[in-house]
């Protein structure tokens, strides 16, 4: 349908399948009561009432580079005016401040040097179409002319594009920043270098994205006074280490594997016992099927030569290969029933294999497998671990080693790259976005936590932003009122809330993920925010979360929570003769040992230490993470924000096509459609005394003076007899309370 076709619509009416499509009502006005027939787009008739409809907008008919300047702000209006611009692979679009980034699933001449030339000067900056690096160097020129740390926050949900922007803010900033030669240089060069490392082991091919970070990370990137690079740090959050155990089958494990399997030399693979793809139960001990998932050797060396500019010595990489090895090896170790309570080890030669590969001793290995040392009442003692406990235990070794090994390379980025001397910092913060599956468990709860913090953050941006323009323009805003997420983050986060008694029944020996939720119902049931499930085996719980309602079911988080190294296994790892291996694990934080005794139990006093407990207290995941958290919405509050919302249009991973349900989805998760919200909480329609006037005179308004445009428009207000609680003039502009106040006025005026 072309664009003129399209005109003769007058309202957006709501399509399950492509979200908001055009439609017209008989009498052509989008207020009403009661029921209405109208006519879609594609022809269809359809009955509905008023209030589910949308006034159009046929500025986004056009594509606007800034939506705050279509006539109305809507829902169907931002789908739309995405959707033609995402056509014309126009992938980035401006709310105000807001950058809007579609994943074009193609490679678009957009980051080449001379583009970022055409960002890099204020002036042509204003005149060239929304781009990521406009943002950068805003965010840049805010630093140098503010001297106010900056922070650029791109979210989006997997898949959406927000590591790819992370790389290409990362690559303007050290390119524009770190020109020259001497510290500059090299700070930049090792911190683009720490992109593929993190890559490597960070990151893994899951049904959403080929390439998808499974860890959360801040970049802090910290400049001298001249505004010259000088040096960075990392931030990581919740490494997702459970992957490297078990994946969907459509899934994989962390690319690094699959780089070493294919990467290593003969000799290499002979002096660590690498194999092929296939000999692996961690790798799914299939065969690589698909060409798509072909990983070359090349690869690997491009890891290892971006290792190599961090300064990790090729001794050291010899040991990180060691390391590898050693986890795959681990998953193939495997147990058999042998009593009711206990069970044996199977294949003892590949138990040898690991037991050289951690150089410890292989009895205690075989022990730390099958066994576990318990303490209680004054007395230790040792109970054999079922078969199911015993895989546990070797799953749970593979995960710390990785989770320790990825700990340390990113220490090794950070003593690389830190520095105290730097002034002023700016941080890039790329973070997993919000999550609902058809089930989640304590992994969606932190991420769906880490959202909301970070959605309260920029509610409060939104409003301060709206109600600074209102006081800019004199406009009374005692009124104007917005509901934030505080109380589901009060519900979470809060004193006795989620998290809270998370960690009290962790602390309790007999704790189980049931009580839990027995007592999160008793203190929490009344919360406007909590929502029980049914209490069977598969106990759900609800968090009316910003973006929505969100199911969680208990099952396992008591221990996703403890993340309990037993403690034969932590004693097992300190007695290694490898130093380079007590490094990683130090890394890892899993170096406070302590000798089995009973006063070494971190007991809370209530409970003696048994089943599940052991020295792995004192690092409670959700605590911890809640701390991060806490620290890193702090640091961001002192920081000027700049937000980026990535967005994925379909789910198919393809270019060009516009799944705009899936869009509008999107746009309420990430706060896009909330800021709009904000904004006709007040006054949702606004224009210029200019704009009001050129729309009753035309360009004839253009000659008038500020003063007369204002002497003008106050009569005709009057004149069309708007009630005075409906708009309010401004210093520069006319507020209307309605969000398509200004189209109303244009009807009045007949226009
Ligand atoms: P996750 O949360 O899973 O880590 P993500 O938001 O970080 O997801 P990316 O890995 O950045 O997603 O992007 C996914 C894929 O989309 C990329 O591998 C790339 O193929 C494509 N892509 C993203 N951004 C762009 C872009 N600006 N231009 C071209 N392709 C892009
Ligand atoms: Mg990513």
């Amino acid at each position: 349908m072309s664009e003129s076709d399209q005109k003769d619509f007058n309202v957006y009416v709501q399509d399950d399948i492509v979200g908001w499509v055009r439609a017209s009502t008989p009498g052509g006005s989008s207020r009403g009561s009661g029921p209405v027939t109208i006519t879609t787009a594609n022809g269809n008739e359809k009955a509905c009432k008023y209030d589910e409809l949308l006034p159009v907008s046929q500025k986004s008919l056009q594509g606007l580079r800034d939506m705050t300047q279509l006539e109305v702000l809507n829902e169907g209006a931002i789908q739309e005016n995405l959707n033609t611009r995402y056509h014309k692979d126009l992938i980035y679009t401006s709310v105000g401040p807001l950058l809007i980034a579609v994943n074009p699933f193609k490679s678009l001449p957009l980051y080449t040097p001379e583009v970022m030339a055409k960002y890099a000067t204020k002036a042509m900056r204003m005149l060239e179409e929304p781009h990521i690096f406009g943002t950068a160097q805003y965010a840049l020129d805010r630093l140098n002319d503010t001297d106010t740390d900056q922070a650029v926050l791109i979210s989006g949900e997997s898949g959406a594009g927000k590591t790819e922007g992370t790389k290409i803010c990362l690559n303007y900033i050290t390119q524009i920043s770190g020109e020259g030669s001497g510290e500059g240089k090299r700070v930049a060069e090792k911190i683009m270098a720490s992109n593929p490392i993190l890559e490597a082991f960070g990151n893994a091919k899951t049904t959403r994205n080929n390439n998808s970070s499974r860890f959360g990370k801040f970049f802090e990137i910290k400049f001298d006074e001249h505004d010259k690079v000088l040096g960075g740090c990392i931030l990581k959050y919740l490494l997702e280490k459970s992957r490297v155990v078990h994946h969907h089958t459509s899934e994989r494990t962390y690319h690094i594997f699959y780089q070493l399997i294919n990467g290593a030399t003969a000799e290499e693979k002979e002096r660590y016992g690498i194999k092929t793809q296939s000999d692996y139960y961690y790798l799914g001990n299939r065969e690589c099927t698909d060409p798509d998932e072909e990983i070359t050797g090349e690869e690997f060396l491009n890891v290892r030569k971006a290792l190599g500019g961090i300064d990790v010595t090729e001794d050291m990489q010899q040991q990180i290969m060691k390391i590898l090895s050693c986890i795959l090896t681990i998953g193939n170790i495997t147990f058999a029933v042998e009593t009711a309570d206990s069970c044996k080890i199977v294949n003892e030669d590949v138990v040898q294999k690991v037991a050289t590969l951690l150089d410890v001793d292989m009895t205690v290995l075989c022990k730390a497998l099958t066994e576990r040392t318990m303490k209680g009442r004054g007395s230790i003692y040792k109970i054999s671990l079922k078969k199911d406990q015993a895989e546990d235990a070797r799953d749970t070794l593979a995960k710390e080693l990785y989770g320790s090994l990825f700990d340390w390379l990113v220490n090794q980025i950070n003593a690389q790259i830190d520095t105290t001397k730097g002034k002023r910092t700016m941080g890039l913060l790329d973070i997993f976005g919000f999550e609902v599956f058809d089930e989640n468990s304590f992994e969606q709860l932190c991420i769906n936590y880490a959202n909301e913090k970070l959605h309260q953050q920029f509610i409060e941006y939104f409003f301060k932003l709206e109600l600074g323009e209102y006081k800019e323009e004199g406009i009374d805003s005692k009124d104007i009122t917005f509901k934030d997420n505080t109380e589901c983050l009060e519900l979470l986060e809060g004193k006795m809330g989620v998290l809270d008694l998370l960690a009290e029944e962790c602390r309790i020996a007999a704790g189980s993920d049931g009580n839990w939720l027995t007592k999160l119902a008793q203190g929490r049931g009344q919360h406007p925010n909590f929502n029980q499930g049914k209490f069977d085996r598969d106990a759900v719980f609800r968090i009316q979360h910003f973006a929505g309602e969100v199911p969680y079911a208990v099952r396992g988080f008591l221990e996703k929570n403890r993340d309990t190294l037993y403690q034969d296994l932590q004693l097992l790892l300190a007695m290694t003769k490898n130093n380079f291996l007590l490094d990683v694990l130090k890394a890892g934080g899993r170096c406070d040992l302590e000798p089995a005794s009973p006063k070494a139990g971190k007991s809370t006093g209530r409970n003696s230490s048994g089943p599940g407990t052991g020295s792995g207290l004192s690092k409670m995941v959700g605590a911890q993470f809640k701390q991060q958290m806490q620290t890193l919405m702090l640091k961001l509050s002192k920081m000027q924000r700049h937000y980026i919302r990535c967005i994925k249009p379909n789910s198919k991973k393809v270019a060009d096509d516009f799944d705009g349900r899936m869009v509008l989805e999107q746009l309420r998760y990430s706060g896009v459609l909330e800021s709009i919200n904000i904004r006709q909480a007040g006054y949702g329609g606004r224009c210029s005394y200019t704009d009001a006037c050129m729309i009753a005179i035309g360009d004839s308004a253009l000659d008038m003076t500020h003063e007369d445009q204002y002497q003008y428009l106050q009569r005709i207000m009057e004149e069309l007899k708007l009630p005075t609680a409906e708009y309010a003039f401004g210093k520069t502009k006319v507020f209307f309370k309605q969000p398509d106040g200004v189209q109303n006025f244009a009807q009045s005026l007949g226009a």
